[in-house]
Parts: structure tokens; C-alpha cells; sequence
């Protein structure tokens, strides 16, 4: 399909702006509604994995994203005690795929695709709360009407679905900050340290600054106070490791945040005439699988392809799903395995699952990316 296309996007998150990018560069009229008075910069980090690099490199962003952000090298896993318990070589995994993995602030990350969307002078109306009533004006004002409108409360989700499709909580509570760091103890490792139903990640970016989040099993208690929340880290993690307690003693109090981390099921499609949704209000994995934003981003990329080689709309609506819909299930999937083991009811963490293999992961990570 040649002709230009009149999108609107609902969302400026990582699936809506690259989205936008991706759309405008071949050719079609976008318009991206953002309910936010400016994009957001809320959220500690993420790891860009391989196939995230991919479609930024295609977009034009792999250096700025390099630039921005850190290469780490190893995840190492290690008991509450310390002990090592594995190592993953990130960077022969990067071998295989053809792509570095990259760790960044979400504000850099946002403030990057920012700039390129500001580059395309992209139409953006922020402080543009779009609601179910107005989603059938979109779908008559414009030939595409896409949902980039996140995992908890997503109006685009709410107009193609007659149900509710609610957010599952998978029971637990993650806790996320950024730290600087004064040394290099970290030796550019990603670092998983595990307890009984309880995890503290940490993930460098460079020498100088990490984000982390602490996770534990706990049932939804809103009541709490934000600061009483953080008072319970700080006893729960307390006595964990030394760069766990290095990190919760140099955090930033303005970059913590408290998530009860829901996802989603597999749905049985994604679009309605020409209403779509993408990435989290599409198919929310937990944080557990690495790979929510990644999944966004190729969202973003395989969709412009559609609409490229279908005529018909509803034909790329529908190959669209059928592209996507196995590898995004399968992180869905990941995400609970590893949150199962972790947070599962078991008195002693797990050791790393079997089969964690550098081929294997580039296999699943590259699966359907393989255009020139
Ligand atoms: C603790 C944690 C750690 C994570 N770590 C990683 C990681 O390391 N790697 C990774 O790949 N992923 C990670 N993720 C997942 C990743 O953050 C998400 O999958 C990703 O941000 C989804 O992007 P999105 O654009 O689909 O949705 P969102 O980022 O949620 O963006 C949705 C946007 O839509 C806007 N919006 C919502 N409703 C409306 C409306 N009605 N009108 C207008 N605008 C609206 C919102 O304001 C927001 O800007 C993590 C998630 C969590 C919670």
C-alpha cells in the first residue's frame, strides 16, 4: 500500500512516538494525542534489548541511544547472601543478533524520540485526554485510529472490546529509583539479586548513574502511603547485599515510584474497523520479561510494514496480528515464568532457568526482523 494514510495515535508513550517516526518517515499524516502536558520522563530505566536496537537503528537513533546510554557486558545473578548463582554473557548474545543491548534513563530514552519526532515536526497536542466518546469521531476523521494508550486504561482497548479486558495483578510490588554510583564495583554488569519471593535488579548506565528496582510479594495495599512503601524496602532490603545497599543509600528521593505490576492476556485480536492497539494496551508483559518496551518498539516497526505491503487496511490490521501475536504471547509468557519463580510460593530462590542459552534468546529476540 503506497498511498499515505491520515493515523491518529493515542499515546505518546515508546510504542505511539516511534509509531509517529516510523509512519511519518514513509509518508503518512500522523497525529499523536498525548493526555500528558509534555512526553513523559516518569520511570527509572529500561534495557533495550538487541531487537529494541534494531528498530531504533532504523529509525535513525542508534547512535543517539548509544550515546546516551550504557552497554552492559554481563546479568549476574546472586543469592540474598551474595553468592554468585550465574552469569549471562550479554555480549555474546549482541554477537548473534547483530545488535548491542543498551541500558537508559526513560528520560533520555523519551527525550530522544522527542527530538526526532520535533525533527519531522510530527503534529502533537499534548494535554489531550482522548476518551471512548471521542474514539468514533477519530475512526471518521482519520483512516487509522491506533492505541498506543498503555496497559492499565486504555480507551482504544475499551472501544474495539464489548467487555472490560482488565489488567490481571500477577502480586507484586516493585519499587524503582536511580542511584549514582561512586565506583565501579558494578564492572558493567546488569545485577539480579534474588531472595525468598523478593528481587532487587540493578542496572548500570555507564560508570556513574543505575536504576534498580526492588520487588517482593505483596498484595495491593494503596493505604500505604508512598513513603511508608519505601520505608518497607528499605527493612526488606535492608541486609541484602552490599550493592544493594550501596544503591538504596545514594538513591534520588525524586526519581522513586511505587508500581503494583498488572499485565494482560494474549487477546484474540487487536483491531475493530480501523481502530488498532498496540504495544502495552495491546499485550502488557511483566517487567520480569524484559521486554515491554522492546515488543512496543517492534510493534511500531512491523505495522509500517503492513501498511506498506497490504492494499486493503483491514488485511494489514489483520496481518498485522498475525504477525505479531505469537512472539508478543510468548514474552507474556516469560514474563510470568520468571515472576512465578521469583515470587512464587517457594522458600528458596531459583536457580536461573534451564535452557537460558545466548542462542536461543538472540533466536527469539531477532525472530520476525529480518527485513533489509
Ligand atoms: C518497573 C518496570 C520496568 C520495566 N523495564 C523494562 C525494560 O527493562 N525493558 C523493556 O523493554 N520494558 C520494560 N518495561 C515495560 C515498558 O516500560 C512498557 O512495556 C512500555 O513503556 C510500554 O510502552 P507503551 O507506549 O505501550 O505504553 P506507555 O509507556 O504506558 O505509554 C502510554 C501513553 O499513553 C498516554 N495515554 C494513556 N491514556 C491516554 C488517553 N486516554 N489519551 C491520551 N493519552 C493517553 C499516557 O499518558 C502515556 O504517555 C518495564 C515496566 C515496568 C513497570
Amino acid at each position: 500500500m503506497n498511498h499515505s494514510k491520515r493515523i491518529a495515535i493515542v499515546g505518546a508513550g515508546v510504542a505511539g512516538m516511534a509509531l509517529a517516526i516510523l509512519a511519518t518517515r514513509r509518508g503518512h499524516h500522523v497525529t499523536l494525542f498525548e493526555r500528558g502536558r509534555e512526553v513523559s520522563s516518569m520511570g527509572a530505566g529500561v534495557t533495550l534489548w538487541p531487537n529494541a536496537v534494531f528498530v531504533l537503528e532504523r529509525m535513525g537513533l542508534c547512535d543517539d541511544i548509544q550515546r546516551l546510554g550504557g552497554t552492559p557486558r554481563y546479568m549476574r545473578q546472586f543469592d540474598r547472601h551474595g553468592n554468585t548463582m550465574g552469569e549471562f554473557d550479554i555480549d555474546a548474545v549482541n554477537r548473534l543478533c547483530g545488535f548491542p543491548s543498551v541500558t537508559i534513563l526513560r528520560r533520555d530514552l523519551m527525550s530522544a524520540l522527542a527530538a526526532a519526532l520535533s525533527d519531522l515536526a510530527v503534529d502533537i497536542r499534548f494535554g489531550c485526554s482522548i476518551t471512548t466518546q471521542d474514539i468514533d469521531d477519530l475512526k471518521q476523521r482519520y483512516d487509522l485510529v491506533v492505541g498506543a494508550d498503555g496497559r492499565m486504561n486504555s480507551v482504544v482497548r475499551q472501544a474495539i472490546y464489548p467487555e472490560p479486558v482488565p489488567p490481571r495483578y500477577q502480586g507484586f510490588v516493585n519499587i524503582i529509583g536511580i542511584s549514582r554510583l561512586e565506583d565501579s564495583t558494578f564492572d558493567n554488569a546488569i545485577h539480579d539479586v534474588r531472595g525468598p519471593e523478593a528481587r532487587f535488579g540493578i542496572v548500570p548506565v555507564g560508570t556513574d548513574r543505575c536504576f534498580w528496582a526492588g520487588a517482593w510479594r505483596a498484595s495491593i495495599d494503596k493505604e500505604r502511603g508512598l513513603s511508608t512503601g519505601y520505608d518497607d524496602m528499605d527493612r526488606r532490603f535492608g541486609d541484602w547485599p552490599k550493592p544493594v545497599r550501596q544503591v538504596l543509600q545514594s538513591r534520588d528521593p525524586a526519581s522513586l515510584n511505587r508500581i503494583f505490576v498488572h499485565d494482560l492476556d494474549p487477546l484474540p485480536y487487536w483491531h475493530r474497523d480501523n481502530a488498532l492497539i498496540i504495544g502495552d494496551a495491546a499485550h502488557a508483559p511483566l517487567p520480569t520479561s524484559g521486554q515491554g518496551a522492546c515488543q512496543a518498539l517492534e510493534d511500531a516497526w512491523h505495522l509500517v510494514w503492513m501498511l506498506e505491503e497490504h492494499d486493503q487496511l483491514s488485511s494489514a490490521l489483520t496481518g498485522f496480528y498475525q504477525r505479531r501475536i505469537a512472539k508478543t504471547s510468548a514474552a507474556q509468557a516469560a514474563g510470568r515464568q520468571v515472576a512465578q519463580q521469583i515470587f512464587g510460593d517457594q522458600t528458596e530462590p531459583q536457580p536461573p532457568g534451564p535452557g537460558l542459552s545466548a542462542e536461543r534468546l538472540s533466536h527469539f529476540w531477532m525472530q520476525g526482523l529480518d527485513r533489509a
